[in-house]
C-alpha cells in the first residue's frame, strides 16, 4: 500500500483479503447487513486494554473503576464487570445502568459536582464503594441524606491540585478555575470538617485532572501533592486509607507513540507506592477509545473553492468531538487502497446543517467515492455516549464483534421512538 495512505494503527482493525476488518468480521459486511452508520467495537481490543492495564499495575493495589461516560453500552459494561473492573459513575442514569449490567455497589464510585437528592440516596441504597465529594455543600447534604436513611455514608474528596494536564482546555479539570474539586490548600480544612460529621465516614482522597492526558509529567505533578496532603492529614490525626487516581490517561488518535502505562504505574508507586493506602483508578477512553470506530457510507461529493467536500451520511449528532472539542480522528476508507492510489484531500463532512458538522480535512485518504464505505476509528469513547437526535436523527447504532462473529448491540432509533415522548394539545390554545 502506498505509504501516504494511512492504515489502522489499532489492534483488531486490520485490512484482510482486501477490506478493513474488526477481528475477523468484514466491515463492509456488517454495513450490508444493518446500514451505516453504526459503531463497531473488538471486544477483544477492549479486554486487552484492561489487561495492559492490570500488568502493568501489578504490583500495586489498585481496583480499576471504568469510568462508564466514555461508553456504557451495556454489552461493553458487561465484559468490564466480567474482567473485575468496577465503575466510575456520575449520574443516577449510569448507577442504573452499572446494576443492570451487573457491578455489585461495592464496586462502584460515584463522582460528579452535581448529585441531586435522589442520586444521594439511590447511591446510598445501592451500597456505592464510596461518593467522591466536590464541595463542602455536597458534603453537608450527604451527611444530611445518609442521617435521614440511617446510614452512613462512606465518601473521598476530590481535590483540585492545581496541575495543568496539558491537554484541551475543555477537558482539564485539574487546574484553579476549574468547577472541579476543593482546592489542595482549602482540603485540610474540609477533610477535618468532613472527619467530624456524623453520617460520613471519610477514608480518603481523590484526584483527576483531565482527559487525554499523553505525558506522564502532569499526572506525576498531581500524585505528589496528593502524597503531600497525605501526609499532612496523617499528622493532624486524621485517617487516608483510600486514594483514588481518577482517570485521564490518553490514548493514539494517530499513529503516533503510545502513552507509556508502565511510566505511568512507575508514577504511582514512586509518589504513593509506600503510602499504605487502597488505590482506585478510573480510566475510561484508554479501556474502550481504540476499540471503536464510527462506520458511515460515502453519499455525495462536491468541489467549492478547489476542495472536495465528501458528504457522509454520519453526522456531528452521531459523533460530536471534532465539533465539540476540534477532535481528528483517523479515517481509513473500508476498501483497502490500492498500490495505484494516492491521497485525495478532502473534508469529510456530515449531513447535519451545521458548519462545525465536518470530520476535519483528510490528506491521507484515497479517493472516495459515492457508496465507499468509512471508518473513523478510534471512536470508542465519548462517541456514542455522546451522540444526540440533532435534526431528528435516531441515535446511532451498534455492533459489538468477538472473533469472526458479531451482534447488533444497540439496535437503531425510529423516528417513531423519538415522538413517543411528545404530546400535541389538541385541545387548549397551546
Ligand atoms: N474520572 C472522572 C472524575 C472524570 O471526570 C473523567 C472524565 O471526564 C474520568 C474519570 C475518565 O477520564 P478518561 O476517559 O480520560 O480516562
Amino acid at each position: 500500500m502506498p505509504k501516504d495512505l494511512l492504515r489502522p494503527h489499532v489492534e483488531h482493525f486490520v485490512y484482510q483479503k482486501g477490506e478493513l476488518h474488526v477481528e475477523d468480521v468484514s466491515v463492509r459486511e456488517v454495513a450490508r447487513d444493518v446500514g451505516t452508520p453504526f459503531y463497531i467495537y473488538s471486544a477483544s481490543a477492549i479486554r486487552a486494554r484492561v489487561k495492559l492495564l492490570v500488568d502493568a499495575m501489578a504490583s500495586l493495589d489498585v481496583q480499576i473503576c471504568y469510568a462508564m461516560k466514555a461508553n456504557s453500552n451495556l454489552s461493553l459494561l458487561r465484559i468490564l464487570a466480567g474482567l473485575g473492573c468496577g465503575v466510575d459513575l456520575v449520574s443516577g442514569g449510569e448507577l442504573e445502568r452499572a446494576q443492570a449490567a451487573g457491578f455489585p455497589g461495592a464496586r462502584m464510585v460515584f463522582s460528579g459536582v452535581g448529585k441531586t437528592h435522589e442520586e444521594i440516596v439511590a447511591a446510598l441504597d445501592a451500597g456505592v464503594h464510596q461518593l467522591n465529594v466536590e464541595s463542602v455543600e455536597e458534603l453537608v447534604a450527604i451527611d444530611e441524606i445518609a442521617g435521614a436513611l440511617g446510614k452512613v455514608a462512606t465518601v473521598v474528596l476530590r481535590i483540585n491540585p492545581d496541575v495543568d494536564a496539558g491537554t484541551h482546555p475543555k477537558i482539564t479539570t485539574g487546574t484553579r478555575g476549574n468547577k472541579f474539586g476543593i482546592s489542595y490548600q482549602q482540603a485540610p480544612e474540609v477533610y477535618a470538617l468532613a472527619s467530624r460529621l456524623s453520617h460520613i465516614n471519610l477514608v480518603g482522597l481523590a484526584v483527576h485532572i483531565g482527559s487525554q492526558i499523553t505525558d506522564v509529567t502532569p499526572f506525576r505533578k498531581s500524585f505528589e501533592r496528593v502524597a503531600d496532603l497525605v501526609k499532612v492529614l496523617r499528622a493532624e490525626g486524621l485517617t487516608v486509607e483510600r486514594l483514588d487516581l481518577g482517570g485521564g490517561l490518553g490514548v493514539a488518535y494517530s499513529p503516533e507513540p503510545r502513552f507509556d502505562v508502565d511510566a505511568y504505574a512507575n508514577a504511582i508507586r514512586e509518589t504513593l507506592g509506600d503510602c499504605g493506602c487502597a488505590l482506585t483508578m478510573e480510566p475510561g477512553r484508554f479501556i474502550v477509545a481504540e476499540a471503536g470506530a464510527l462506520v458511515t457510507k460515502v453519499l455525495y461529493n462536491k468541489e467549492a473553492d478547489g476542495e472536495t467536500f465528501t458528504i457522509v451520511d454520519a453526522g456531528m449528532n452521531d459523533l460530536m468531538r471534532p465539533a465539540l472539542y476540534g477532535a481528528t480522528h483517523p479515517a481509513w476508507r473500508i476498501k483497502e487502497p490500492t498500490e495505484q492510489e494516492s491521497a485525495v484531500p478532502c473534508h469529510l463532512v456530515g449531513p447535519v446543517c451545521e458548519s462545525s458538522d465536518t470530520f476535519g480535512r483528510f490528506t491521507s485518504l484515497p479517493p472516495l467515492e459515492k457508496s465507499d464505505f468509512v471508518a473513523l476509528g478510534v471512536a470508542g469513547a465519548y462517541g456514542s455516549t455522546m451522540s444526540s437526535t440533532y435534526n431528528a436523527r435516531p441515535l446511532v447504532q451498534e455492533v459489538l464483534v468477538e472473533g469472526n462473529n458479531y451482534f447488533l448491540i444497540r439496535r437503531k432509533q425510529t423516528v417513531a421512538d423519538l415522538l413517543q415522548y411528545e404530546r400535541v394539545n389538541t385541545e387548549g390554545s397551546i
